[in-house]
């Protein structure tokens, strides 16, 4: 049985005080839940207070992004063991606005996720087809590029370390989410791959998040898909109320 996990992007969203405010609201509404991992990405600003105001709480925090390299001549970066230090767990990887908009590779992908293993944290690495690819039939080719070339040459090991997200572009930020079935669908096209990467053992202890749209009104219907094991959410993960819903699903 794989362990739910509901996490939270908070993209460029949340200053300090509002991420204070965040968890005052937030923490009594997940207190007693147990029955899933609750992760928070909040913008590199903000780590700090998250991790002051999560502690003692069952949330955990994560990164939204960081540099395969542990330090250097790299303006605008941070590394992952500046995440650690920071108190993060883990690291969101290789999400669509980082390749759509900062150029991130499936290379780049695979370089940080094993940097971000090295350093002791949990990559949340993100793969997903554009609007045109899926309707060109392309869904299971860039899935398969994506999972491939994000990641290459890991260990077993470190495979069974890594959380995968399968967020199609076109429901990200959109309202439209991906079916149930559709989700799942993919879901169990990249348990394949990773079964002929790795073993059958492997990949059903694989946990892959669906994201794209989720809401407290869908969540129950993602969630009843034995293939999805929870969410990587974004707007709704704003909303204290919102987000604690979903993770009460
Ligand atoms: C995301 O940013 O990963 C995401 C899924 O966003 P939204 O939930 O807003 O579609």
């Amino acid at each position: 049985m794989r362990r739910p996990v509901i996490a939270g992007n908070w993209k460029m969203y949340k200053t300090q005080a509002e991420t204070r405010a965040f968890f005052e609201a937030f923490r009594p509404l997940v207190g007693s839940a147990k029955h899933c991992d609750i992760i928070v990405a909040p913008p590199f600003s903000a780590l700090a207070a998250a991790v002051d105001a999560a502690r003692g709480s069952a949330v955990g925090i994560a990164g939204q992004n960081m540099h395969w390299e542990r330090e250097g001549a790299f303006t605008g970066e941070i590394s992952a063991r500046m995440l650690v230090e920071t108190g993060c767990l883990g690291v969101i990887i290789g999400h669509s606005e980082r390749r759509q908009y900062f150029g991130e590779t499936d290379e780049t992908v695979n370089r940080k996720t094993k940097a971000a293993l090295e350093a002791g944290l949990t990559p949340i690495v993100c793969v997903g087809e554009t609007l045109g690819e899926r309707e060109g039939n392309l869904t299971q080719t860039v899935l398969k590029r994506q999972f491939e070339g994000g990641l290459a040459a890991l260990t077993p090991a470190e495979f069974s370390r890594i959380l995968l997200a399968y967020e199609p572009v076109w429901a990200i930020g959109t309202g439209r989410t991906a079916t149930p079935e559709m989700a799942a669908d993919a879901h169990r096209h990249l348990r394949d791959l990773a079964a002929t990467r790795f073993t059958a053992e492997q990949a059903s202890g694989l946990r892959i998040l669906y994201g794209g749209s989720v809401k407290p009104d869908n969540i129950k219907g993602l969630m009843a898909q034995a293939e999805i094991d929870g969410a990587l959410v974004g707007g709704a993960s704003l909303d204290p109320k919102s987000f604690a819903a979903i993770v009460n699903f």
